[in-house]
């Protein structure tokens, strides 16, 4: 609530007018049937407060000869306490969609800010449900229960002294059910509590199924999966019903008794009152404005049922947002001091220099937590050292799950490396700030990622003030300016869920046009051309290596022609180097290189003899 007490403050001094403003309406209707119609004169024991309102009216002869003031004086006091009820909602409502939005900043940022690890292992869709509905569900109850809570707490502090001034033994009998309500509310709700948290992770979980199936819906199509899918979502969906259903039968019943007991107090009062009134120890205006109080107060009470309902549901909601909270960001930057294993000296987190782009890898092991327990040269990195120069170019090649993008997350530090080192100029990677060192390297992802916004914008991710003759430029390395030309609305053309689908290759070549024009002293590319064809991708390679010097260049890939031009490759298989050259060495030597080259070269030669005319 920081930042927002002075609006729940003014909300709260409006429900303590409403409340003030409909007691009077009650105490008019009661002076005016016994003093003003009833006859009854105003006496040492008429109350204190029907006397004073007499007074304020014009004395008990006045109102009897002017009766409208009655009816009237009840209207403005109604008119007064809806219009401060208005009031009240109006403030309470900016307030708790003040803490609503802060709170979902917060779980959005908090979300961008925790580590890679966490993220492989979250359910995406559990996540939205808790930054939406369980925020939703926070809202609604600092909208309104909070009010109601501040409005119980009004009237038990002022409905007890105001009832005891009008009469003693009716002030009892009024309260007598009113108590057992409220431990009844109390207790029930105490006991149904964990009913709401399973009402919730019901619908989480079938968020999660909703989400995983729309972003895999192509592959369901593909493969027929829709029967398999109706049912998967079956499941879920009849568990969320199920719970569902037995909160609400639980509520039923919660209310159907609550009501009877309401109704019972109303009862009661009536027949004791009625039975007082015989016997001339009550009147018909008292009767009434006991009746009256009655049905202002039952309300709130009945309603604490519904307010520890939202309790328990907001506490729910308030703990899965807190989970999330609390799980710790991934730090900015580390201050303690990372050793220098080369060199045996202490390094500081000084303000880092941009790089020059050498990178020393020295025996680094990695092991992906989700992956059980870390075995020795079973990980995704078993002892992996090379190095590479300012300005070089280095190509990693390997089989599937030899490790290449493990070690291009490492060096973006999406994940720590426990043993072995990195060294970036002659620092440890570790000790270098997270954010510094993405700043310093551009990167095409395997599974290229483009935003649904124009492509001038997904083009300047990395540089937000790029000029657009930069822009174009890197397009043109990347070939893909002259396509995007050819789009109505050029660079200004939006893609994604708004705009136009880009094919495969045409996403790559706009991740790479990204990642060139952020101008990296570090250039990554993760199997970046898979779906490029060889003729783009060549002219591609022939505009980075024009580049070749400006940065330092790591090439991940699986076709020999991407490779063939870098300075040096090295050959990955189950996260050791097995070999490492130039590919004018590493093809005459006898090796994985070898063999791969004489297959994609001799599957080329063949294709090129089968196109020759007989
Ligand atoms: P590819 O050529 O198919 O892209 P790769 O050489 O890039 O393969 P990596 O993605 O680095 O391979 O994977 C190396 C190993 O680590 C694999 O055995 C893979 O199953 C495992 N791995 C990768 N990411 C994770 C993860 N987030 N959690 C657990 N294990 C992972």
């Amino acid at each position: 609530m920081r930042g927002h007490r002075l609006r729940y403050g003014c909300a709260l001094g409006c429900l303590m007018l409403v409340t003030l403003l409909n007691y009077g309406v009650p105490l008019v209707g009661s002076a005016t049937i016994d003093y003003a119609v009833g006859g009854k004169t105003v006496g040492p024991g008429t109350p204190v407060l029907i006397a004073g309102l007499l007074r304020l009216l014009g004395g008990a002869d006045y109102l009897r000869a002017h009766l409208w003031l009655a009816p009237l004086a009840m209207v403005l006091l109604s008119g007064a306490g809806g219009l401060f009820g208005y009031l009240k909602g109006w403030q309470a409502s900016l307030a708790s969609d003040g803490i609503a939005r802060r709170l979902k900043n917060d779980f959005y940022d908090h979300l961008n800010h925790l580590p890679a690890r966490y993220h492989d292992r979250a359910d995406t869709g559990d996540l939205v449900q808790r930054c939406t509905s369980d925020v939703e569900t926070v809202r609604q109850f600092l909208a309104t229960q909070v009010m109601d809570i501040g409005n119980a707490i009004i009237l038990a502090a002022t409905a007890l002294p105001l009832l005891l001034s009008l009469s003693v033994p009716m002030t009892l009998v009024s309260f007598a059910l009113v108590g057992p309500i409220t431990i009844y509310a109390y207790v029930y709700f105490r006991q149904v509590k964990h009913v709401f948290k399973e009402v919730a992770e019901a619908e989480g979980a079938l968020t999660a199924v909703i989400q995983e199936n729309l972003t895999g819906i192509r592959v369901v199509r593909a493969f027929a999966r829709q029967e398999f899918e109706r049912g998967k979502f079956a499941a879920p969906n009849a568990r969320y019903r199920d719970r569902n259903l037995h909160l609400l039968r639980l509520m039923s019943w919660y209310w159907s008794v609550s009501d009877v007991v309401a109704l019972s107090q109303i009862g009661l009062t009536l027949i004791v009152g009625a039975h007082w009134i015989a016997e001339g120890k009550l009147t018909v205006g008292m009767l009434f404005a006991f009746l009256a109080y009655l049905s202002i107060m039952l309300w709130p009470v009945r309603q604490m049922g519904r307010i520890l309902t939202d309790l328990g549901k907001t506490s729910v909601a308030l703990t899965r947002i807190r989970e999330i909270l609390a799980v710790p960001r991934e730090s900015v930057s580390t201050p303690t001091p990372a050793l220098s294993k080369a060199e045996g000296r202490v390094e500081r987190a000084d303000p880092p220099e941009p790089l020059t782009g050498r990178i020393v890898v020295r025996d680094l092991h990695f092991h992906h937590a989700s992956a059980g327990l870390p075995v020795a040269g079973r990980g995704a990195l078993n002892g992996l050292s090379f190095e590479v120069r300012p300005g070089e170019s280095l190509a990693i090649l390997g089989p599937s799950g030899a490790g290449k993008s493990t070690l291009m997350h490492l060096l973006l530090r999406l994940y720590d490396y426990t043993e072995g080192s990195i060294e970036f100029d002659g620092r440890e990677l570790s000790s270098l700030p997270r954010q510094w060192v993405r700043s310093q390297i551009g990167v095409v992802m395997q599974e290229p990622f483009l935003f649904s916004k124009s492509l001038r914008d997904n083009l300047r991710l990395g540089r937000g003030d790029a000029p657009d003759h930069e822009i174009e430029a890197a397009a043109r390395a990347a070939s893909i300016h002259d396509t995007i030309l050819g789009f109505e609305h050029g660079y200004g053309t939006l893609i994604g869920e708004r705009g136009i689908t880009l094919s495969g290759g045409q996403r790559q070549r706009v991740a790479i046009a990204r990642a060139v024009l952020k101008r990296p002293p570090l250039l990554i590319l993760d199997d970046a051309m898979s779906a490029i064809d060889a003729e783009t991708e060549s002219l591609i390679l022939n505009a980075l290596q024009e580049r070749r010097g400006r940065a330092t260049t790591l090439v991940i890939a699986h076709r020999l022609s991407t490779l063939a031009h870098a300075d040096r490759i090295i050959v990955l298989d189950h996260g050791r180097i097995i070999q490492t050259g130039t590919h004018a060495e590493l093809s005459t030597q006898e090796g994985l290189y070898r063999r791969l080259w004489l297959i994609q070269t001799n599957v080329e030669t063949d294709f090129k003899t089968d196109l020759k005319p007989a």
